[in-house]
């Protein structure tokens, strides 16, 4: 059962809170059971739904007009704010709907010219739907149970079987204009209903208030779900720990090799593998419903209308079996494209011919996307299909959209116009590992990655400090605890970064630790350790990810954070130069021995940063024994200015970046002339 969220005084708040103006509270509520549904992954997910309120606001010469607020582009429901709820006037959208045609580019048009701030969000393309209903409030989801329902073949008796006359049934109809006249004739046909079920596509209800509207939505809902006797919540976005999965690698290179040039990204993945997504796969009938299509239109644009289908076998084939399962996907796919888009009304460009989610038995549901959000919305709205497809079949029959109305969608008009119009960050679907991630170095280079479009994995010793840097950077980050140093520690955190993003393309080997002390002095066990920290862990990430960067075949980097002490020995510093020098040799073998594979491998030597190695009370203590002070001690180079983890962060993506160096050390010291490589 979806519980009924909504509380008078929290509705109440909002209005208040939405200031004094009558309008903005009416606004203000709507937002609130806007994130209401937003919020509950059974109602809705992804951009599939849209919620409206209609009220009066003056126009410049101070006579209220009549306006529609629905929700724009780019926010989702969840979180939505009042800016993501634009205004239109809505009388001039009434007035088209006299019109017999109106096309896609011309509705977004009128929409955008009609906004009461010129500067909000295109509104949404089902804007016109909500402008044709009479009612204040409007809600529309794509709730699981209703997917169930819509998709049905006999759907129109099970939803008169369920709700007498109290829902219109609208037959299928694109999103836009002509779905929006459909509706609203149907609506009109029998104005006492409380809601429409869309075939195929999903529900809206309406009501005289927000909360008439959302309680509608919730017990529909729930009528339905009990219908089908789905008692149990979809339990979405489980990710367990497993073993075995060299598979993802080598299926990121397969999939990237169909479509993509030779310095194209590879795809990012998300595996899901929680116990409904792995009971699926004991169905007989798997292949048959893999061809089906997708529950709902919306679907398509981040899913394709199949799934990459990998069987045991296929498995058991490695990776020349995934090769030829991926080339086939592509085979497939071009066929669907020529078949459709020679009976199109207008020229259409394909899109890639690569998967955007897969089922493969044994390990999970994939979703893949262009950065990790991307596959991450693939992946939920694959686990909302198993769903679907299951409990469907099983009370009848899973019968979505046709081939033809799934190519409408995928290559709808402003979609296809979009198309080529973004510049990608460089890093766009790339994954980063960092060691010693949480430091002050680890973490000013993951976030320079990031804001670059990479999609980082942070590995650190500290726990709390991991956390911490976990979350500055944001959910499309990963973290794995370890300490380096250990046995086995550096193909498990590759490992983590396989289940996670499913592989890896840069390693950023940057943990290390200054133990100091005359070589005289100095205790042979601290040496060695010296030695495990600065040279070995450095050596065991380097090879790890080069065997997952082979598996890829799509090449990679390796960068080693090295350190001024490789050239240059400090007093008391032996125990920290000399595995760094060490770790620098190992940067130029393995330039020569990866460079086959394509794997670039470079360094950065730095000098002087504060850091975890490079402490306040450490700083102090060198400042005072040459009488200066710290900030004049930090800043001793030859540009005289102090250097910061960014600096070094800088030098990373820099490197990162020079797609023909390798074998190269970059300095980030503010110039000393005895530490220079020559
Ligand atoms: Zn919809």
């Amino acid at each position: 059962m979806i519980e009924n969220l909504y509380k008078a005084d929290e509705a109440n708040s909002w209005r208040k809170n939405a200031g004094t103006d009558p309008a903005d509270q009416e606004l203000g509520e709507r937002v609130y059971t806007s994130r209401l549904i937003g919020q509950n992954p059974d109602l809705l997910m992804h951009g599939g739904g849209n919620t409206s309120v209609k009220l009066r606001r003056p126009d410049l010469f101070g006579n209220l007009q009549r306006v529609l607020h629905v929700k724009g582009s780019g926010w989702d429901l969840d979180t939505i704010e009042a800016p993501g709820l634009p205004g239109v006037w809505l009388d001039p959208l009434m007035k088209l709907r006299n019109l017999d045609r109106l096309s896609d580019f011309d509705m977004v048009n009128v929409q955008r010219a009609n906004l009461l701030d010129s500067g909000s969000p295109n509104p949404s393309v089902e804007t016109l739907l909500h402008a044709f209903l009479p009612h204040k409030y409007v809600d529309h989801t794509h709730a699981t149970p209703f997917l169930v329902l819509a998709n049905l073949p006999n759907a129109t008796e099970i939803c008169r079987e369920i709700f007498g006359d109290r829902l219109g049934i609208v037959p299928y109809i694109m999103p836009g204009f002509g779905l929006a006249k459909k509706a609203a004739e149907v609506f009109e046909e029998n104005p006492g209903v409380e809601g429409l079920l869309l075939l195929q596509h999903g529900h809206f209800t309406f009501g005289e208030t927000a909360q008439e509207s959302y309680d509608r939505i919730v017990a529909h809902t729930n009528e339905v779900a009990a219908y089908f006797g789905m008692n149990e919540l979809t339990a979405i976005g489980v990710r367990k720990p497993a073993d075995k999965l060299e598979i993802l690698p080598a299926l990121r290179g397969a999939i990237a090799n169909i479509s993509a040039g030779r310095d194209d990204p590879m795809p990012v993945f998300d595996l899901r593998n929680g116990p409904d997504v792995m009971e699926f796969f004991s169905r007989a009938d798997i292949d048959a419903l893999s061809l089906r299509g997708m529950a709902s239109p919306d679907h398509v644009l981040r899913t394709k209308g199949c799934p990459l289908v990998l069987r045991t076998d296929d498995l058991a084939g490695g990776p020349a079996r995934l090769k030829e399962k991926v080339e086939e996907f592509a085979r497939t796919y071009r066929a669907y494209f020529d078949r459709q888009s020679a009976q199109a009304d207008e020229p259409k460009k394909i899109l890639s011919t690569d998967p955007k989610h897969a089922w493969i038995e044994g390990i999970g549901v994939i979703g893949m996307g262009a950065n990790a959000k991307a596959a991450s919305v693939a992946a939920d709205l694959a686990e909302q299909n198993l769903r679907v497809r299951a409990i469907g079949e099983d009370a009848g029959g899973f019968y979505p959209l046709g081939e033809k109305d799934q190519f409408d969608c995928e290559y709808w008009s402003l979609e296809q116009a979009k198309l080529g119009k973004n510049t990608p960050p460089p890093f766009q679907g790339k994954v980063v590992m960092i060691t010693g991630g949480a430091g002050a170095i680890g973490l000013a280079t993951a976030k320079a990655f990031a804001r670059n479009g990479a999609n980082v994995l942070l590995v650190d010793r500290d726990e709390t400090a991991l956390a911490e840097a976990g979350h500055s950077l944001g959910r499309w980050h990963g973290t794995h605890a370890c300490d380096i140093t250990e046995d086995g520690a550096a193909d498990a955190a590759i490992h983590a970064a396989i289940q996670r993003f499913g592989g890896l393309d840069i390693l950023v080997s940057n943990a290390g630790s200054a133990t100091g002390g005359a070589l005289l002095d100095l205790d042979d066990q601290a040496f060695r350790d010296a030695f495990e920290l600065n040279f070995f862990a450095h050596k065991s990430f380097a090879l790890s990810a080069a065997r997952v960067m082979e598996l890829q075949g799509r090449g990679g980097q390796i960068l080693f954070n090295i350190s001024k002490q490789a050239i240059n020995p400090g007093r008391n510093m032996g125990a920290y130069g000399t595995p760094k020098a060490a770790t620098m040799f190992l940067m130029r073998q393995l330039t020569l021995e990866l460079a086959e594979l394509g794997i670039r491998v470079n360094g950065v030597n730095a000098d002087r940063i504060r850091s975890g190695l490079l402490t306040a009370g450490f700083i102090k203590e060198r400042a005072n024994a040459r009488g200066v002070t710290t900030e004049t001690y930090m800043a001793g180079n030859l540009l005289g200015r102090e250097v910061e983890a960014v600096h070094v962060a800088d030098a990373f993506v820099a490197l990162a970046q020079m797609e023909r160096t390798t074998g190269h050390v970059v300095t980030v010291d503010g110039g000393n002339t005895e530490a220079e490589l020559r």
